[in-house]
């Protein structure tokens, strides 16, 4: 999606690490036009496949998500990541390595918002290696419910999650794929 690419090009600071820092428009202050032009695309994606809800992870892929749900007029879900007060009953946890943070955390679903009877649609702001999707995946089967596949901001194509998980035949649909990135300068996949 180049208007997106365009803006990582112009705003996006590489890191140490292979982190790629966007919070002018996604982490940290969000565009929303920029967002709501990213749920229209993900719509046109995604148009043919009835989908009934939207699965994301707290917390920087809720706001997308939230945008990316108005145009498929679902509600959205986030999987928590830390116990609450406000959680309970029945719940599906999975454990996730986080690559920001360098920990795992078991994050967790109610059992009451997805069900068998969903086609889901899982919406993150990052794929790197795989593992916030590992986990989201692992609890839409401990749901029974249908995975229809994951639309993705921003993709670090050389860190492989997206194609490996692509391997195992689920549809990841990534906006912008960085294939190669280093001090002042950002590679995408064509
Ligand atoms: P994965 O689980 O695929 O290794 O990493 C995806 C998660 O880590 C995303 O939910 C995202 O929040 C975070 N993440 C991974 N790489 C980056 C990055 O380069 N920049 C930012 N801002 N977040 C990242």
């Amino acid at each position: 999606m180049q208007v997106l690419k365009d803006r990582i090009l112009t705003e996006g600071v590489v890191k140490g690490g292979n982190v790629l820092k966007v919070d002018s428009f996604l982490n940290h202050q969000m565009d929303i036009t920029l967002f709501d032009a990213m749920g229209e695309e993900l719509k046109r994606r995604f148009k043919d496949e009835k989908i009934t809800k939207i699965l994301t992870i707290e917390a920087s892929g809720i706001g997308i998500a939230c945008i990316v749900a108005r145009h498929f007029g679902v509600p959205v879900v986030f999987a928590k990541k830390s116990e609450s007060k406000n959680l309970d009953g029945d719940l599906y946890t999975s454990p996730v390595y986080s690559f920001t943070h360098q920990k795992e955390y078991m994050i967790r679903v109610s059992k009451k918002f997805i069900t068998e009877e969903d086609r889901v649609l899982v919406i993150d702001d990052f794929l790197a290696n795989g593992k916030a999707l590992i986990g989201l995946f692992d609890i839409l089967g401990q749901s029974g419910a249908t995975v229809v596949g994951a639309g993705i901001a921003i993709e670090k194509g050389f860190q492989g999650g997206g194609d490996a998980l692509r391997e195992q035949g689920l549809r990841i649909e990534s906006l912008a794929i960085v294939e190669e990135m280093g001090e002042g300068f950002i590679k995408f996949r064509d």
